[in-house]
């Protein structure tokens, strides 16, 4: 099935990249292995992915433990909300956190990552559809955001992140996604230190197509890699 699922996928996606004029290469899929088991995560690797997220801290540091001989050639993106007291058990296991969204977040970062001696790529998670159940920062936010979060030596801002509402005609992101990538070039044109602006993580399994037409150069797709999560089952 997965292997199936990711064949879709990969089409999906280098048709989109083909419409777009945009090369293959600039689109990175991350595979959402979140509340999916290990024995799933490794058929993906056979099947040639390397990019995984995860939403939440334990889950993803039990399964990079299970993962350990692999760790080399994999790369983890937390992908979900944080939270302070947990920064120091993923901060150089991860090759990016998508999801910061405060300065006191950031700050923790910028304190686990000196401690030790690494630089963090994290992105500033937007709220661009300004929908009040979800995470992240107003647009108007976020150059005094990332501003300030670039005098933190140990980190570095690449780009934007954001979760766009959840809508049975993916079509109606798309004003979503065109905004997060002006606000991106917004900042870019700055030219910021420590803040490069290269990266747009955009579009799940509902509408990734449309957020590669908009530019996204990651995509974070779960349930079209792994079928349908039951959160029924989690707790045992
Ligand atoms: C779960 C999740 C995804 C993947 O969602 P699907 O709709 O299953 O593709 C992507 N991004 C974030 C932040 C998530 O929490």
């Amino acid at each position: 099935m997965i292997q199936e699922n990711l064949f879709q996928v990969e089409q999906k996606i280098e048709e989109a990249c083909k419409r777009a004029g945009r090369k293959r290469e600039e689109v990175t899929l991350i595979a959402v292995s979140k509340t999916k088991p290990v024995s799933m995560i490794e058929e993906a690797i056979q099947y040639g992915i390397k990019d995984f997220g995860e939403n939440k801290v334990q889950e993803l540091v039990e399964k990079i433990g299970y993962l350990e001989e692999k760790e080399e050639t994999l790369r983890w993106h937390l992908i979900g909300h944080l939270q302070r007291n947990k920064v120091k058990y993923i901060v150089d296991k991860v090759c990016m956190i998508h999801s910061v969204d405060s300065i006191r977040l950031a700050e923790q970062i910028q304190e686990e990552a000196k401690k030790k001696h690494i630089i963090v790529d994290i992105l500033a998670e937007v709220n661009i559809a300004k929908e009040n159940t979800k995470f992240g920062l107003q647009e108007e936010e976020v150059s005094f955001f990332i501003e300030n979060v670039a005098k933190f030596d140990n980190i570095r801002v690449r780009g934007l992140m954001t979760v766009a509402p959840f809508v049975e005609n993916p079509e109606k992101n798309r004003v979503f996604f065109e905004k997060l990538r002006k606000l991106n070039i917004d900042i870019k044109s700055k030219n910021i230190d420590n803040v490069t602006m290269d990266v747009l993580s955009m579009g799940m399994t509902g509408d990734y197509e449309v957020a590669i037409e908009e530019g996204a150069t990651m995509v974070r797709v779960g349930t079209g890699i792994f079928g349908y999560r039951n959160y029924a089952n989690l707790e045992s």
